[in-house]
């Protein structure tokens, strides 16, 4: 059998890059995308020595047309395109009142237009294969607010809100699922994002007794969805770490 592939954005740390990780091990080609070359090179050598398959491209998912050409990449490299994982985002979180527009434009482009592109890109080509995955990354977020998350919310409920809609959307016989991801608190680099210093202490002390997850934790659920056989669609996953309330 035809060996499936998926395409990752924000692959080039944390949930993204474990997910290529898994997923590899799991026998999928993937297909890496991220803006940091270095870490995508580097990924890609890790997988190919471990014996699996993987290819990336410099991607910026705010930009169509770089996503409309990883998504013909990834076909002309190899063939077909089963699994789009739209996982590349930002989080600087900030009490509206700080006015940090640039940040609001960035998680608006990021996180909802980012995904709306990734979707954008890979649907003619599942269309014309009459099979196709579309795992979009939201967030406990995208279930809840908290002071200081407003506009990371917001994109987040997009998210899921697009998801949903795609769902919908998606005739009979086309045979294209879709499957929403809702992570707690991760161990990664998100938080890196944060420049609102209050803000950043908030959070420390909000989670300094809780044991977070690691990326591997949700790449096994990614997994999880996307090996179910075709009459199954997970469509939505919410993973906690134990310890958040
Ligand atoms: P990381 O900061 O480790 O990873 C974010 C990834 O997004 C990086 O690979 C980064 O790559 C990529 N990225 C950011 N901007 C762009 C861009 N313009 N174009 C392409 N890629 C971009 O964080 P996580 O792994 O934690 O985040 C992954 C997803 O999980 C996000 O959508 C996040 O909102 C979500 N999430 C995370 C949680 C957590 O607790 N960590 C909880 C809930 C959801 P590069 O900079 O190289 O472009």
């Amino acid at each position: 059998m035809t060996k499936k592939v998926a395409m990752i954005t924000g692959a080039s740390s944390g949930i993204g890059q474990a997910t290529a990780l898994e997923l590899a091990k799991r026998g999928f080609r993937v297909m890496l995308a991220a803006r940091r070359e270095d870490r995508l090179k580097q990924l890609r050598s890790e997988i190919i020595d471990n014996g699996g398959e993987a290819s990336y491209r410099v991607t910026d998912v705010t930009s169509f047309d770089e996503m409309e050409a990883l998504a013909k990449e990834t076909i002309e490299q190899f063939g077909q395109i089963d699994i789009l994982v739209n996982n590349a985002g930002v989080m600087p979180l900030s009490f509206l009142s700080k006015r940090k527009v640039d940040e609001w434009d960035r998680m608006v482009d990021v996180n909802i237009k980012g995904v709306l592109y990734g979707i954008g890109a890979v649907l003619p080509y599942m269309e014309e294969q009459k099979s196709g995955h579309i795992v979009n990354i939201s967030s406990i977020a995208g279930h809840g607010v908290v002071p200081g998350s407003s506009v990371y919310s917001g994109t987040k409920f997009a998210v899921r809100a697009i998801t949903e809609g795609l769902r919908q959307e998606m005739k009979a016989g086309q045979n294209i699922r879709t499957t929403i991801i809702c992570p707690g608190a991760v161990g990664t680099e998100l938080t890196h994002t944060i420049t609102d210093k209050d803000i950043l202490r908030n959070f420390q002390e909000r989670y300094k007794d809780v044991q977070t997850l690691q990326g591997e934790d949700i790449a096994k659920a990614i997994a999880y969805a996307i090996e179910q056989p075709d009459h199954v669609d997970v469509n939505e996953i919410i993973v906690r770490p134990t310890t958040q309330f």
